[in-house]
């Protein structure tokens, strides 16, 4: 049976070996062999707490119970993110939610949009999931099965109990686990891992390495010596400082089903809800802005009950390695690259990484190398796919208060391949047909929600008829809205977690 070793037990360590575990079987019977090395003395980067929907699916194929994993990781629901300030340095901000418009036989809805008043937000106008987020509802009913709901939706979560709980779920399932810090590993003359070396004198062979081991890339950089395809030019932010704010030192007596992504000086701050705290970080560029400013203008958005919060400083690079895949060793999570995390990509990489690892499985070893091709060139796309739709939130804005966001707007800080849609879309709404890469996870109706409500406009001429919101939408929202429990209500009925009331 062929080995699989993983070296790195954070999240994606985790995501992957329960995965591979769950899909690489036949009749129930495991095909192959994997374990898990991490070493204690390094710490998992602790931040990715948001996700998207597709994360549904892999919990699913992992085979967890959603209410059981919801309680291990004190996870929230997640139903879209909401920019604010982004357009405008005082704006009113928009939604770009999950739920995804129906079509007619042709995509007329941002076209329509486009020649009306324009005075419901286009994401209204086309979805009713941000009125449900306005009302702080729930995505589900109470008693509805296991990841089903007529509304898409994610979670946001605390990524160390994420972590955990997969390790303990793979682990009971025949996962072997070594605590124990990788200290040298033997390449042989193909160029091929033979084996890693540990401080605990342990020697640990495999026939597929999966390197885990974050920003350190031990395995495919320092070893393997895959490079890193720099996306600086195109995402200045290179720096975050994020820290937690329990609810007893302030709750607003609201968990937000969405994710919100507040434009600062020289970036924007994150806010996540999980069920005993929040999770908020700030992340900037450090060629405008220092540490220590970074971190009093986070202080400062988020109020006095932070003044004895100490943020937490994790410096990152954007962008991807050259070959996620090199001889026999492929790269996941922050080891195969990193775009920041302002549409919660992170996590769906490794998910992404891992089912295609599973579908392009190398059960022969002579077969490597064609796969690895064909999983390169797959990854490499969602990863150039992800660094263009994060691109557009900025290089749309009309904020020009600071250096950064003037940067930002400069022609040479837009991808060739963004700018070219750009100019296209001037002539005609996106649709789907505008896109050549069926695998791609933001549709053309993710780019709508985010060309709009940045303010951008197709040279159509503007009819300005009222249309107000259709009258399908209008139904939703006043169907589901009786029936769908505010969200911190679903949380307290169905995990019995105690909200407490709000601070005073
Ligand atoms: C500021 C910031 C915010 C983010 N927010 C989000 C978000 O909202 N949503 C999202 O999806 N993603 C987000 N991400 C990305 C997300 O955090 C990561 O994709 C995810 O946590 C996976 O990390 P990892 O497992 O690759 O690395 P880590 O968590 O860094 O784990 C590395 C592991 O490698 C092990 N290791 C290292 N060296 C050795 C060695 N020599 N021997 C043995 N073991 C070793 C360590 O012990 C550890 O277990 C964010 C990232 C950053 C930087």
């Amino acid at each position: 049976m062929q080995k699989i070793l993983i070296v790195g037990g954070g999240s994606s360590g985790w995501i992957v070996a329960s995965y591979l575990n769950a899909v690489l079987r036949r009749a129930g019977e495991p095909l192959v062999d994997i374990a898990l090395i991490e070493a204690p003395g390094i710490g998992r980067i602790g931040v990715g707490e948001a996700t998207v929907p597709t994360i549904r699916n892999v919990l699913q194929a992992i085979g967890v119970e959603e209410k059981t994993f919801m309680k291990e990781a004190d996870a929230t629901f997640k139903q879209a993110i909401r920019f604010n300030n982004w357009h405008h340095q005082h704006d009113d901000g928009y939604y770009h939610p999950f739920d995804r418009h129906a079509m007619g036989p042709v995509d007329r809805i941002g076209a329509d949009w486009l020649s009306s008043d324009q005075k419901r937000p286009f994401s209204e106008f086309v979805s009713p999931q941000p009125q449900l987020c306005d009302l702080g509802l729930a995505p589900k009913m109470p008693g509805a099965r296991d990841f089903a709901s007529p509304m898409p939706y994610a979670y946001h979560m605390d990524a160390e109990k994420f972590a955990d709980y997969l390790c303990r779920l793979a682990t009971s399932r025949g996962v072997g686990h070594y605590q124990d810090r990788v200290t040298d590993i033997r390449v042989g003359e193909t160029g091929h891992i033979e084996a890693v070396h540990t401080e605990g004198g342990l020697e640990l062979k495999a026939d597929l390495f999966i390197d885990c081991t974050g920003f350190a890339s031990l395995l495919i950089e320092k070893t393997l010596g895959s490079s890193l395809v720099n996306y600086s030019p195109w995402l200045l932010c290179d720096r975050a400082v994020a820290m937690r704010v329990p609810y007893d030192q302030f709750f607003s007596g609201h968990i937000r089903p969405y994710t919100t992504a507040t434009a600062l000086s020289a970036g924007w701050v994150w806010d996540i809800g999980l069920v005993n705290r929040r999770g908020t970080g700030y992340v900037y560029s450090s060629q405008f802005l220092d540490d220590d400013d970074a971190a009093q203008e986070l202080k400062a958005h988020e109020g006095p009950h932070a003044d004895d919060i100490e943020p937490r400083l994790l410096k990152f690079y954007v962008g991807r390695r050259e070959e996620q895949w090199r001889g026999n060793c492929v790269a996941m999570g922050l080891a195969s690259g990193f775009i920041e995390p302002l549409e919660s990509t992170g996590l769906y990489l490794v998910e992404y990484a891992a089912l295609m690892l599973a579908e392009h499985f190398p059960y022969k070893k002579d077969s490597m190398p064609v796969l690895a091709a064909r999983y390169n060139a797959i990854l490499n796309q969602r990863y150039e796919e992800i660094l263009d739709f994060v691109n557009l939130h900025y290089c749309l804005t009309a904020r020009s208060v600071t250096p950064f966001w003037q940067e930002v707007q400069r022609p040479e800080r837009v991808t060739e391949r963004l700018a070219a849609k750009l100019d296209f879309w001037r002539h005609k709404a996106p649709s789907g047909s505008d896109f050549d890469d069926h695998l791609r996870l933001f549709s053309h109706q993710s780019y709508e929600h985010i060309l709009y409500g940045m303010g951008f406009r197709a040279d159509e001429a503007q009819k300005g008829i009222s249309l107000g919101q259709p009258q399908s939408i209008a139904n939703i929202v006043e169907a589901a809205t009786p029936r769908l429990p505010r969200h911190e209500a679903w949380l307290h009925q169905e995990l019995g977690h105690t909200i407490p009331p709000a601070t005073q």
